[in-house]
């Protein structure tokens, strides 16, 4: 099934795509559905349950919040992040409901956190539930987030999406079929996708779409380098990247070279847009909130240190770039998941790394099969990684690991440019269906739910 370029880039709030991005669009999808389908006026009171990974790390990952947002009828975009929102909500126990219909909540009670109880279809699933003035129920529905921002209503799981399949003029679900397609229609990845976008998208300017993503995810980067001060959830985590620029500053005053420098700026882009994720900001989703900085500073590395190597203007890469990542990620979204909860980190931070490789060669000149090659690296060497945040938080290990997921993208694009003889044993579509195949075999407790691995065994 092909996923759309901009339901892989979207704009969220932090810090979590499966447990800030989706909730909170699960709350909002819930409210339009009992304003627009029910006899709402009599609704008197919301209750909302979360299962699973979302009730066990959902604190520390500010679902809570997210949901707040989402039955207050506000998107990503509209969301005034210096508003007190929530304050407000527990001063006063009362929400109002799309801005249209205020009704009792109580943040204590009326969150119900199922922790012990895993719903069948999905680790990340959320009951809503609306009561008239006898308790009756007026509506219900359960919805899960199933990876990257991406929900689905219970009846509509087996789709794993809430839309029909697009009908796209180059339909592909299969890195095989994509080569094929490619090689049949003498077009690139970066073609095919831009094709399809402009399929799905006829009155919008896709290209220019593209580039103002590009430009949300670079400008992240520099939000998040000059922000001082202490992560928030309780880890006193301080931000490291205002220091980490600093020295890298000072360094270049002072003409101290050092052959891996490189490393140290691609582990500074990578922990700006990271940390400004864990605090809550607004982010594009690459593919997922909790890996966000990998793709954006392995855009910045080819901005600042290889677009002389490239056969392409910087706009044009930028496209290229994050169209070829579009495909990869489809490819992952259709034939496995890119949901912590589902297949651990793997899912998030291989997925990014695998797309971020892929992109880099196309825009570094490399042909398809390195394209595959270098995707297939990034993620043969993420295979099995848990997630196992520590309280919960999307900081330890995950901005740290945002910066190990960006440099093994630049390398595995550097393994596979070198390899000049067009052949590799493993393909895409095989370490992908490992990919999957691993996740399922991990234990829940090794799936966001920070039940074992770092979340058990650092004291803190
Ligand atoms: S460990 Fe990985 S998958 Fe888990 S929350 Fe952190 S970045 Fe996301």
């Amino acid at each position: 099934m092909y996923y759309s370029l901009f339901e892989i880039f979207v704009l969220g709030i932090g810090p979590s795509s499966s447990h800030t991005v989706g909730p909170m669009k699960a709350a909002k999808r819930y409210v339009d559905n009992l304003l627009k389908k029910t006899s709402w006026r009599s609704v008197k009171n919301i209750k909302v349950t979360l299962y699973g990974s979302l009730a066990l790390t959902g604190e520390g990952h500010g679902t809570l919040n997210a949901i707040i947002y989402g039955l207050l009828g506000l998107e990503a975009a509209s969301v005034d992040l210096d508003h007190d929102y929530i304050g407000e909500c527990k001063k006063n126990k009362k929400i109002n409901l799309n801005q249209e219909h205020e009704v009792s909540f109580d943040f204590d009670k009326d969150f119900v956190l199922e922790k012990k109880i895993f719903l069948p279809q999905h680790s990340n699933g959320m009951k809503f539930s609306a009561y008239d003035a006898k308790g009756k129920i007026v509506l219900e529905e359960t919805y899960f987030s199933v990876g990257g921002g991406t929900i689905a209503r219970s009846d509509e799981m087996d789709m794993r999406i809430d839309r029909e399949p697009y009908d796209v003029p180059y339909k592909f679900d299969t890195c095989k079929e994509l080569m094929e397609l490619c090689q049949r229609e003498q077009m690139t990845i970066s073609e095919i996708v831009l094709k399809n976008e402009k399929s799905l998208y006829r009155n919008m300017r896709v290209q220019k779409g593209i580039l103002d993503l590009a430009a949300i995810m670079q400008n992240t980067i520099d939000r998040g380098i000059i922000k001082d001060g202490i992560l928030p959830g309780g880890l006193n985590l301080k931000r490291r990247a205002p220091s980490m620029y600093a020295e890298l500053a000072s360094k270049f005053v002072e003409n101290d070279v050092d052959a891996l420098t490189i490393i140290d700026w691609i582990n500074l882009w990578a922990f700006a847009v990271a940390e400004e994720n864990a605090s809550g900001g607004r982010i594009v989703t690459a593919p997922t909130m909790g890996s966000a900085g990998v793709l954006p500073s392995v855009m910045r590395y080819y901005q600042r240190f290889a677009i002389k190597r490239s056969p392409y203007t910087l706009e044009k890469a930028n496209v290229v770039f994050l169209t070829t990542a579009a495909a990869i990620c489809s490819l992952y979204r259709t034939n496995a998941s890119i949901s912590g909860a589902e297949v651990g980190c793997q899912g998030e931070i291989g997925v990014a790394c695998s797309m971020a490789a892929g992109g880099l060669t196309a825009v570094l000149g490399g042909n398809l099969k390195q394209i595959e090659n270098a995707a297939e690296i990034a993620m043969e060497h993420n295979l099995g990684l848990t997630c196992d945040p520590i309280k919960g938080l999307v900081q330890a290990p995950c901005i740290e690991r945002n910066a190990m997921g960006a440099v093994k993208a630049v390398n595995a694009a550097r393994l596979a440019l070198q390899n000049t003889n067009s052949s590799h044993l493993v393909s895409l579509d095989s370490i992908i269906k490992t990919m999957y195949e691993t996740g399922l075999s991990l234990s829940s407790r090794y799936k966001e739910t920070s039940l074992a691995g770092l979340a058990k065994n650092v004291k803190c």
